[in-house]
Order: C-alpha cells, then sequence, then structure tokens
C-alpha cells in the first residue's frame, strides 16, 4: 500500500453500519449529512460501508450524505462484497460491485474488501473466483487498494494471507475486551497481520457499543482515571494506540457521537502508561462477568427459519442481572412480539455459522425459554 495511504494521521473512520433512523425506519438523511460536514471538516476522510448493510441504505446514505455534496479527492470510500450473504451464485455475488459503485456514485473504491471470511464462509470466495474479481477491477482502476474483513481464527488468517499476498490490508475486529477473548483473538490477529506487514483497519472498537456503555465496575475503574473521558473514548483511544493501524472505525449513530469521537481523534494522543493500565484494570472485570458478548451485528437473523429476534433477546438476557424477574419477562415479550421465540428454534445452526463472535447461539438461547414459560 503506498504511502498515501498509510501515512494518514487522523485515525477517525466513519462506520455506516449503524446510522440514525426515524421512526419509520428509513435513514435520517439530514443528520448523516451534519455527521459528514462534521467528519470532513475535522480532517476525517474514511467512509467505510458494505453492500449488505441495511440492504443497501448504507451506500445509498453515503452517496447521497457524501458523494453528491463533496469534490471526488475529499473523502475515501471503502466498501465490501460478501459472497454468502444477499447472493446465490458467481454472478450474482460479482454483482454486488457493480451495484455498489451504481448505488455510491463514487466512481470508483478507495477500499474494496471480501467482506467477514470466517471458517464457515471462505471458501465462497475462491468458489466463486471473487479473489481474481477483484485483482481485475485493481488493474481496471476501479479500486484502489484491496483487502478483506476478517471473523476467523489466526490459523486461517496466517492460511488466507500467505494463499493472497495481493492483500494489500486486513479489517479486523480489535478492542479491549476481545483481546485475549479465543473466540475472537484479536491480539493473535493482529499480530499476525503484523508479521506479514499488512495495515489494519480495526472495526468494532467500542465492540458494537457495549463499551461504550459498559458494566458499572468497567465505568468507576475508568473514570477513576479520568472522570471526564466517555467510555467509548477509552476503547476508541485504546484500538488506535495499537502499531500498524490504517483506521479506526467508529459506527457512530448520531451526531453526539460524532461529537465525542472527533473531540479526543482530532488530535489524537495514544494511551499513557497509566491509562493502559486502567484498561487492563478493565479487561479483567470484564473477564469476571458473564454477559452474552453480542455486538448486535445482526448477521444471524438473516437465515434464522424462525425470524428469531437473536441479538433483541441477548440484549434482555444481558440486562437481566440485577433487575426485577417481571420487566425481564415484559421487556422479552416486546421484542419478541410478533416473531420467532427462543423455543421455537430448530438447531438448525444458521446463525452459529454466520456469528463473528463464534456463540453457540442455540444453547444460549436456552436461557431465554423460561420467561416463555411466565406469561
Ligand atoms: S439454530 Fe435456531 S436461532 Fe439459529 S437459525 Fe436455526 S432456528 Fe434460528
Ligand atoms: S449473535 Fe452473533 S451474529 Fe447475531 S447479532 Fe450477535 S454477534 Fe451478530
Amino acid at each position: 500500500m503506498g504511502d498515501s495511504a498509510r501515512g494518514n494521521t487522523f485515525k477517525l473512520g466513519f462506520g455506516l453500519m449503524r446510522l440514525p433512523r426515524n421512526d419509520d425506519g428509513s435513514i435520517d438523511l439530514p443528520q448523516v449529512c451534519r455527521m459528514a460536514d462534521r467528519f470532513l471538516e475535522a480532517g476525517g476522510t474514511y467512509f467505510d460501508t458494505a453492500y449488505v448493510y441495511g440492504s443497501g441504505d448504507s451506500e445509498r446514505a453515503l452517496k447521497a450524505a457524501v458523494v453528491d455534496r463533496y469534490p471526488r479527492d475529499a473523502y475515501t470510500v471503502a466498501t465490501k462484497l460478501c459472497a454468502w450473504q444477499q447472493c446465490h451464485d458467481e454472478q450474482s455475488a460479482k454483482q454486488q460491485f457493480y451495484t455498489s459503485l451504481e448505488r455510491t456514485g463514487a466512481g470508483y473504491f478507495d477500499y474494496y474488501l471480501l467482506h467477514a471470511l470466517q471458517r464457515s464462509n471462505y471458501r465462497k470466495y475462491d468458489e466463486y473466483r471473487l479473489w481474481d474479481f477483484v485483482k481485475d477491477q485493481k488493474a481496471k482502476g476501479l479500486i484502489r487498494h484491496c483487502g478483506f474483513s476478517f471473523h476467523g481464527d489466526p490459523e486461517l488468517l496466517e492460511e488466507l494471507l500467505s494463499a493472497h499476498p495481493e492483500t494489500e490490508f486486513v479489517q479486523l475486529q480489535i478492542n479491549y475486551a476481545d483481546w485475549e477473548n479465543p473466540g475472537v483473538a484479536s491480539r493473535r490477529n493482529w499480530e499476525i497481520c503484523a508479521a506479514h506487514g499488512k495495515p489494519v483497519v480495526i472495526m468494532e472498537p467500542v465492540k458494537g457499543g457495549i463499551l461504550a456503555d459498559p458494566i458499572s465496575a468497567v465505568k468507576e475503574a475508568l473514570s477513576s482515571v479520568d472522570p471526564d473521558a466517555s467510555c467509548a473514548s477509552w476503547a476508541i483511544r485504546y484500538a488506535a494506540s495499537l502499531e500498524g493501524i490504517l483506521m479506526v472505525l467508529s459506527g457512530m449513530s448520531n451526531l453526539a457521537q460524532m461529537e465525542d469521537n472527533l473531540s479526543y481523534m482530532k488530535e489524537f494522543r495514544p494511551l499513557d502508561q497509566n491509562e493502559q493500565l486502567a484498561i487492563r484494570r478493565a479487561q479483567e472485570l470484564l473477564d469476571a462477568d458473564r454477559a452474552i458478548p453480542c455486538t448486535g451485528c445482526r448477521y444471524c437473523t438473516e437465515g434464522c427459519p424462525k425470524s428469531i429476534p437473536i441479538p433483541d433477546i441477548f440484549k434482555v438476557l444481558n440486562r437481566r442481572k440485577g433487575s426485577p424477574e417481571f420487566r425481564t419477562i415484559r421487556e422479552y415479550s416486546i421484542v419478541t412480539q410478533g416473531k420467532g421465540k427462543a423455543g421455537d428454534c430448530v438447531q438448525c445452526g444458521q446463525c452459529e455459522a454466520a456469528c463473528p463472535q463464534q456463540l453457540p447461539i442455540p444453547r444460549l438461547l436456552e436461557s431465554a425459554k423460561a420467561l416463555e414459560r411466565n406469561p
């Protein structure tokens, strides 16, 4: 990857996966425009979307808020091709690239990624010959830098980087809560990228928002060191303090989150020794807590034959501790109204295969069944 791509000192990327929405479910475009304006004004350039985000809403919002309003050299676009969702064969997988070009109106992609590779799906990318397809688009000038996002184990990452040395960067899930989590392997995967000389784009630094509002013990440990810093700022600065980082993506959902992110990423200062110690304490506290580490990405729900709102049920279960049982039951009945219940699960395993956190979903749903027996 060239110096211009590596040399960017503004490390915050605007993730477009969790954009603000109106009550009718549509994207709140005026707010997205204000967020994009603030981001670009502060020195940001990197916008990260994907073909599958919001069934195309995210790419279309990028066009309306950025591409149609700014010159092409004011920003960079990253988007992704997913071989295991919203396509059924080689042709429909490749069509995602052309549709993304059309939806975004960007003309070309600065960064193009094969999306969310893991054990359960990586062979699809070979089967559909997508590695070569991406190389061809790069040769045509329609892609500047190619990479992949990854949710698998370190052995698979090693295998992929050895088989595809043309990869210019890797997007990894890295956050302080998952640094040593064997299901995510943040540290080991980051080390493998370093050994292969591949810069890393960090996704989920705030773990789908969980680390913006962590358990109270973690909040106390962090605020005892800096009472004014938001919990999200700790998580993002931790990620951005690592070596070899191209960008840290934050999936911001409103203008207030944008302002918070910019307040510490505009003039970025890496964590000092004392702050690193506070993070270590937070890691210990999280390890001792047994909440379900679901990030709310919803990759699991698309293929569920029973339309079970899996991440919403996990949220209810995670809030259960310390909450009166009747409230948990009420919350459970609200999130499952008109949808599948935990008890409807037929153990088909589709959700598990899609989950980037490798969560044993059917087993975890078992504990929600008790909430159905208490009307
Ligand atoms: S295992 Fe259960 S929750 Fe998962 S996709 Fe199948 S029916 Fe849905
Ligand atoms: S269970 Fe897994 S796939 Fe489903 S929303 Fe949570 S993290 Fe994502």
